[in-house]
């Protein structure tokens, strides 16, 4: 067997991933005009923004699957450009906000598929292919739910599903855009909580979210974007003031966070419930 030749020699010291004022122009619109990120391992960063702020677009440029028109984005020291889709696949699992969900496909089928980028040419899965599948069920609380068609599952265990994807490919990042948009109260949390143990476990997790008070009360630290940039970084409570959330989604709010549970207290109407001017 031939050794899998590379160009290329990732830094252990370096970030896991790394973008530099990346920009993206799609159709002669400048859509992304200056997006920064550092990621590190065993944290959680939230990318937040209304929506249209452009923070699916930076996530898919980020993990490659939209080109940059500039700027820089390295995965633990190597140029994105440099990386090829197998590469790739083993630096960051994507879990997109709505998978598609072919017909006739079980969960344990799906997992299989991500494990399949470790698969060398004309071979089967190893030993270590299985236990990490395995592990990948146990992880994401799948298990029990291997021959179950996708088709058939709800929102929270479809979600669940796609992160048990994303681990049994083993790379150290997941990111995951909105994985909670579609979901109720009780599968949000199922997702945060199992997200927060990835990130206890040493994963760097990226986390596309439009819900301020979830970001804050997941994230270790949060991107705020508006307007095809980003524009603050840092602790959640520190950044998202009454004064940036004013000026980014035009809204009086206040953030707080109390004895670990966090919330968005918003003057929904101009002056209080009843709206009496
Ligand atoms: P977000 O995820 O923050 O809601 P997106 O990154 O999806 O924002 O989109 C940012 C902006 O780019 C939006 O105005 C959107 O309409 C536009 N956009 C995104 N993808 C495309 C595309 N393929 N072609 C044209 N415009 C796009
Ligand atoms: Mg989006």
């Amino acid at each position: 067997m031939m050794p899998v030749r590379r160009d290329f020699v990732f830094d252990p010291d370096a970030p896991l991933l790394e973008a530099r004022d990346v920009k993206v122009t799609i159709g002669g619109t400048e859509i992304l005009s200056g997006a920064d990120l550092t990621l590190e391992a065993g944290e959680l960063l939230a990318i937040i923004g209304p929506n249209g702020a452009g923070k699916s677009t930076f996530a898919r440029a980020l993990c490659g699957l939209r080109r940059p028109t500039s700027g820089m984005v390295r995965w633990s020291g190597v140029k994105l450009s440099r990386l090829k889709g197998r590469d790739l696949a083993r630096l960051r699992a994507f879990v997109p906000q709505r998978a598609q969900v072919p017909n006739g496909v079980t969960v344990a089928d799906a997992v299989r598929i991500g494990r399949s980028a470790h698969l060398k040419p004309l071979q089967g899965f190893s030993a270590e292919d299985h236990e990490a599948i395995e592990s990948s069920l146990v992880r994401a609380r799948m298990k029990g739910f291997e021959d179950r068609l996708l088709s058939t599952l709800s929102g929270g265990e479809m979600q669940r599903v796609q992160v048990a994807v994303g681990l049994a490919q083993g790379a150290p990042v997941l990111v995951a855009d909105e994985p909670t948009a579609q979901l109720d109260l009780g599968a949000t949390a199922a997702v945060s909580k199992l997200l927060r143990r990835l990130v206890a476990d040493g994963l760097g997790v990226l986390l596309i979210v439009h819900d301020l008070a979830l970001a804050a009360a997941v994230a270790d630290r949060i991107v705020v974007m508006s307007e095809g940039r980003t524009i603050a970084t840092g602790d959640p409570l520190d950044v998202l003031t009454s004064q940036l959330i004013s000026d980014v989604w035009g809204v009086e709010a206040e953030l707080v966070r109390h004895q670990g549970r966090s919330g968005l207290h918003v003057e929904w109407l101009e002056g209080g419930p009843t709206g009496g001017n």
